[in-house]
């Protein structure tokens, strides 16, 4: 990545960010798809434009690029950066500051879009471009699928759940105020 692009290259540079079929994220959709998960894209009404949008498991996934959106960048003041993996977020030395205050601002976006989105009942799963190398996307794949199975348990059988616990709580509840001496 170099600086060496227009004023107006960068921007539709980073107007495109979310609305290209990048790599990363064909490796998810196709991992997802061989492991028979259905997933819409590109879903109208559903806040922050996720690449993946489960409904079924009310989970939006982003697939982030690790240079765009700063993997383990924090970036504290417009100059000022703690970077705990610099393989995956180099700031180029050049024009720092424009490439520190770019990630700042998409930095920013993303959390606001997760925020909606969690605030609206949405589970919000980042994957990072690192992850899904060879090496690593089976692995992170496998983690995805826990949470999404975990998410729709928490999420849809809550009626079950409230049921079971009805019979069961008393008797616990009264044996282990007594054990704890809790009042
Ligand atoms: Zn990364």
């Amino acid at each position: 990545m170099t600086d060496r692009l227009t004023p107006a290259q960068r921007h539709r540079c980073m107007s495109h960010i979310r609305s290209k079929n990048t790599k990363p994220e064909l490796k998810v959709r196709h991992w997802l798809w061989r492991h028979g998960y259905r997933y819409r894209l590109n879903v109208k009404g559903v806040p922050g434009k996720p690449d993946i949008v489960m409904r079924k498991y009310r989970t939006a996934i982003f697939v982030n690029g690790c240079f765009w959106h700063g993997h383990n960048v924090e970036v504290r003041h417009s100059t000022s950066l703690q970077i705990a993996n610099s393989e995956c977020c180099k700031i180029p030395k050049t024009n720092r500051d424009f490439w520190v205050n770019k990630i700042r601002c998409n930095q920013e976006r993303d959390q606001r879009s997760y925020k909606v989105l969690q605030e609206n009942g949405w589970q919000v799963l980042v994957i990072w471009e690192c992850q899904l190398k060879p090496a690593f996307i089976e692995q992170t794949m496998c983690q995805v699928e826990v949470l999404l199975q975990e998410y729709y348990l928490q999420t849809f059988s809550r009626k079950a759940k409230a049921y079971i616990h009805l019979e069961e709580d008393m008797p616990m509840a009264a044996e282990e105020l007594a054990e704890y001496g809790v009042e």
